[in-house]
């Protein structure tokens, strides 16, 4: 029986790409129950909101019943982890769907996250918890807000299923909408094949759906290493502008798109400080907050050596084009950051980027040696642009470096309301972000869906949500973040 999803699905990257592609089910869900439903965008990409809550709706967001058109796969792909080339990785707990197009035309995957073992689950369970899928939803939506690109979060539904992890928890799926998912590991995994017409194929379907002008270039595969050269480099800029920390930038977890993907062990930083790390496994801090651009860059050759045979016959000319390339990543990166950091300082056009860099540095070295809650600072600093310096200056310990720094950046004639359109005044803080999660485990929904409406106006200060805007508590104490849970 056909689904009245009233969307119309396909199943291209199946049939495009079968060597990528494992058909396969969703474990069943014993008694679904609809947690959160992202209404807005499910109208934005033509889903029935109704039929989403109806019995048949859950169906379909736990793939127990697959709608026409849509083709259930697990996809291959291999990564380096913590950088440990892995060959098969893959979708061990996921299956896309397959792709619809939203209002304004644009294809969009569906995919299911938790939906049981795949070929690719190895000593996994093929399971997700509500917890981590709710914090995906909560996170994914405050990127989006944040004006960051991202995948979404359609929907998470409870499954009824008990999972094993330290403590027996209950299981979720999440419905995940992305530009595809299409990593630097597919291209891996294309090109650990040595099949050459299979990394020819996956290339065109990737530059057919994101860099579609690349075809006109010389070289459409260089083109196409370029683009998602500057996607990435843009996209890391803007992870460090607002203080977030990815925590598994693996090359598996590394859109071609230029989506930020995998909230798994990621946080915004509170505190400044160019070490800050989460995750529970990084013990080596290679994904730190400062090590974000360099692990960016190095994850992007990695997509260089995998697109080689492509980019030219010619091997040694061949590398030399994707270096050439790939060194546009630094000056990229350098600007799009410098000019997100003079926005946050309101500095009017015309300030030299050889005036505004020195103040940026400046002022982060300041919040590194004070121990300063980042968000707050620079939300508060509009505030001594318009003749009161307390709410900055009040949370700096040495305020003799702090009134030096600000005499430097008053003389520029900072714009306090342009200040307040990039500073945003609501995160989704970790602590917030937790005791929400504590509740809706538990079974209260109520702070979960208020802090996701909070979060998708980051930028528009709102009485009455004061304690959406303070950083952590005193006893909120040192934050641990975990990937596959
Ligand atoms: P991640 O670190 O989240 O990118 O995951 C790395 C790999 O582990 C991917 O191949 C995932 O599909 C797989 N994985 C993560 N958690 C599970 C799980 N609970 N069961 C099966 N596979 C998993
Ligand atoms: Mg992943
Ligand atoms: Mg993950």
């Amino acid at each position: 029986v056909p689904l009245q999803s009233r969307v119309t699905f396909d199943g291209r990257f199946a049939r495009e790409l079968p060597e990528l592609a494992v058909a396969w089910q969703a474990d069943a869900a014993p008694a679904p129950r609809l947690l959160a439903l992202n209404e807005s965008l499910a109208e934005h990409l033509g889903f029935d909101v109704a039929f989403l809550r109806s019995a048949e709706g859950l169906a379909f967001l736990t793939g127990n019943a697959v709608p026409e058109g849509a083709t259930p796969v697990a996809q291959a792909y291999s990564g380096h982890q913590f950088g440990s080339f892995n060959p098969r990785l893959g979708d061990g707990r996921a299956l896309l769907l397959g792709e619809i197009t939203d209002a304004d035309g644009n294809v969009r995957d569906v995919h299911l996250k938790g939906s049981g073992r795949t070929p690719f689950a190895r000593g996994g369970d093929g399971l997700a918890v509500v917890g981590p899928m709710l914090r995906e939803y909560v996170i994914s939506e405050a990127m989006e807000a944040l004006g960051i690109p991202t995948t979404r979060s359609l929907a998470v539904v409870a499954t009824g299923r008990d999972v094993q992890r330290e403590t027996v928890l209950p299981g979720a799926l999440l419905t995940r909408v992305a530009r595809s998912h299409l990593r630097v590991g597919s291209f891996q995994y294309a090109a650990a094949s040595g099949d050459q017409d299979l990394l020819r194929r996956l290339a065109g379907h990737a530059i057919d759906r994101h860099y579609p002008s690349a075809v006109d270039a010389d070289n459409p595969y260089l083109a196409l290493f370029s683009s998602v050269v500057t996607a990435q480099a843009t996209l890391v800029a803007q992870w460090m502008l607002t203080g977030f920390i990815h925590g598994v930038m693996n090359t598996d977890n590394m859109t071609i798109s230029g989506e930020t993907i995998d909230y798994g062990p990621c946080a915004f930083m509170d505190v400044f400080d160019y070490a800050a790390v989460y995750s529970s496994i990084d013990h080596a801090g290679r994904y730190a907050y400062a090590n974000q651009p360099l692990i960016a860059e190095w994850n992007l050759a990695r997509l260089a050596e995998a697109l080689l045979p492509l980019i030219g016959e010619d091997q040694d000319a061949a590398v030399a084009a994707a270096v050439a390339a790939l060194e546009e990543f630094r000056p990229r990166y350098s600007g799009v950051w410098l000019a997100g950091m003079k926005a946050k300082l309101g500095l009017p056009d015309g300030v030299a980027d050889g005036v505004a860099s020195p103040l940026a540095n400046d002022v982060l070295t300041l919040l590194q040696e004070n121990h300063v809650d980042y968000s707050t600072f620079f939300r508060g600093l509009s505030s001594a642009a318009r003749g009161d310096a307390r709410p900055a200056r009040d949370r700096v310990l040495d305020v003799a470096a702090f009134d030096a720094w600000a005499e430097r950046w008053l003389a520029l004639h900072p714009d306090a309301d342009a200040m307040d359109a990039v500073n945003p005044v609501y995160i989704p803080r970790n602590h917030l972000v937790e005791e929400a999660l504590g509740s809706a485990t538990g079974g209260d929904l109520e702070p979960l869906d208020r802090l996701v409406d909070v979060l998708r106006r980051p930028f528009d200060e709102r009485p009455g949500l004061e304690r959406y805007a303070a950083g952590p508590p005193e006893d909120f104490g040192a934050y641990t973040t975990y990937c596959g849970t």
